[in-house]
């Protein structure tokens, strides 16, 4: 029997700058959508501009203060925040599936993950160090790692509290200053978050949030010159505009985690029942709205058929619906209408223009909310719009069978993305060959898509650079001076 979670009606709705709940300056409102129903659930504040503005003047004047800390001070208040979200985790797992429309199990699996990434990002406050070498003997060298200051976060709709702890945990251990502003398709977690840092006891300016629309609020913090880094995560789309505000304004520096196209290689040695498992949740776990989903699957044409045979099999275990409507819901709805529509027309193109084979799925289900059925397409041409551009919805495309490894590398490589790739084989040989050759920051072997703390998470190619997570995700958020000492008294 599965957990019973209250569905939430009490939200925080304000803008969060130097330690304060606010209304936006020009008291303007987002309505924030449940996309399992398409009813309001409640409206929040819409940061413009000036509420930018004033979030960078606390962050600022928070800097000195945070940034000279004791080290372990950084460690204690992050650790406190873990355990006020651990403490009211059920809540935030019913409110983050509220806003998104991910079900109760997919939420808490990010709630937990993001109560662990604080808590692994406390452990770094104090260990981020120089380097020392061996010089002449009147002389030092030294590296020595410093915070940029006041550093901007843009994060997307898909991970909600996920994507914006993976950059709030380490900027926040490596001593900068924070404004964030989150999706503001999905803001509500976050700002809850919010009131746990309030309580948590953080000083004001160190952790500000700013929900507003990206070619406004988003746009401002791009454009600042009072910001010297960035980290974005999202489409490669807005992706491009990050950079070029950077390049117009002061080069601020920008880590950018993007969209992706990844490859499922299926081998003929593959055990079959791992393969289908890896095939199916690559795509469609979070309804396909995952970075890294492995949504181009490629399978040896030894095993091409029975593979599919297997895929079926995943279709009966899915159970659609609203999470707080429907019990053990696994699959629930889109994020939003136009995301819905979005992906409706990459369905639509291929039934109707492609004439694609529809294996499963191919359509909305129920007449309320963003819902749609899982769906595959087969025996896709490598040069189908389906099989190049990013979908982010439940759309797994399955192409040609292969014959040959090199055939299959070429294929796996035929893209402008590089985030992740998956392969199912039981030869370690394979792998070998596969790792070395196939241009991707993430390979995931005989199972799903995973992301350990430690693990350094970004792309290759147009998927962006930079990385998310272990310890070069947290150097990100340091910036290198070398100091080069002649010691002013000679030694005897
Ligand atoms: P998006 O690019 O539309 O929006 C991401 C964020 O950028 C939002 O907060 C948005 O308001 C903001 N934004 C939009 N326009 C802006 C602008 N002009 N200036 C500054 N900020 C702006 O992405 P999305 O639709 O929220 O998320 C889906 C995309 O994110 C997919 O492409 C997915 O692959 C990608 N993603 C990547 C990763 C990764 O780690 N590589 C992880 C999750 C999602």
């Amino acid at each position: 029997m599965s957990k019973v979670y209250q569905k939430p009606t009490k939200f925080q709705t304000k803008l969060f700058i130097n330690g304060k709940f606010v209304d936006g300056v020009l008291k303007k409102t987002i309505p924030v959508i449940n996309p399992a129903t398409e009813e309001q659930i409640c409206k929040i504040a819409e940061a413009t501009e000036q509420d930018v503005e004033l979030a960078i003047d606390a962050a600022e004047a928070a800097f000195p203060i945070w940034s000279k800390l004791p080290q372990r001070d950084r460690t204690e208040y992050l650790l406190k925040l873990a355990s006020l979200l651990e403490a009211n985790k059920e809540e935030f797992i019913a409110l983050e599936s509220l806003d998104n429309g991910k079900p109760l199990e997919g939420a808490a699996f990010d709630i937990n993950d993001v109560i662990g990434h604080l808590r692994y990002y406390a452990g770094w406050a104090d260990k981020i160090t120089g380097k020392s070498f061996s010089a002449l003997d009147q002389q030092i060298f030294y590296t020595r790692r410093e915070p940029y200051g006041v550093v901007g976060l843009i994060s997307p709709w898909n991970f909600p509290l996920m994507m914006a702890e993976w950059k709030y945990a380490p900027a926040l251990a490596a001593g900068n200053c924070i404004v964030l502003k989150p999706s503001e398709v999905t803001p509500l977690t976050v700002l809850r978050l919010c009131e746990l840092v309030h309580e948590a006891g953080f000083p004001p300016g160190v952790f500000n949030v700013v929900p507003g629309y990206g070619h406004i609020a988003g746009a401002a913090i791009t454009h600042s010159k009072r910001i010297s880094k960035i980290s974005f995560t999202g489409s490669s789309f807005v992706g491009r505009k990050i950079l070029e505000a950077s390049s117009q304004t002061n080069l601020k520096k920008v880590v950018l985690e993007l969209g992706g196209k990844s490859p499922v290689v299926i081998f003929p040695d593959a055990d079959l029942d791992k393969a289908a498992e890896v095939a199916w949740y690559g795509c469609m776990f979070n309804m396909g709205q995952s970075c890294d989903a492995g949504t181009r699957l490629l399978v040896h044409e030894d095993v091409y058929e029975k593979l599919l045979q297997k895929l079926k099999e995943y279709e009966q275990n899915v159970v659609i619906g609203d999470s707080f409507e429907v019990q053990n819901s696994n699959h629930g709805p889109l994020v939003n209408k136009l995301q819905f529509d979005r992906v409706m027309n990459y369905i639509n193109h291929a039934k109707e223009v492609e004439k694609l084979e529809c294996f499963m799925g191919g359509e909305r289900w129920g007449n309320k909310g963003y819902f749609i059925k899982p769906t595959i397409f087969i025996n896709v041409d490598d040069n189908s719009k389906l099989a190049r551009e990013e979908i982010f919805g439940p759309v797994l495309v399955v192409l040609k069978p292969w014959k040959t490894f090199d055939e299959v590398i070429k294929r796996a490589n035929d893209t402008n993305y590089g985030l992740a790739a998956y392969a199912v084989t039981q030869n370690a040989g394979n792998v070998e060959k596969f790792v070395r050759e196939v241009k991707a920051g993430s390979f995931y072997i005989n199972q799903g898509a995973l992301s350990a703390h430690q693990m350094p998470f970004g792309g290759y190619k147009e998927s962006g650079f930079g990385k998310d997570n272990g310890e070069e995700g947290l150097l990100e958020y340091t910036q290198l001076k070398s100091v080069y000492y002649s010691l002013p008294n000679p030694m005897v």
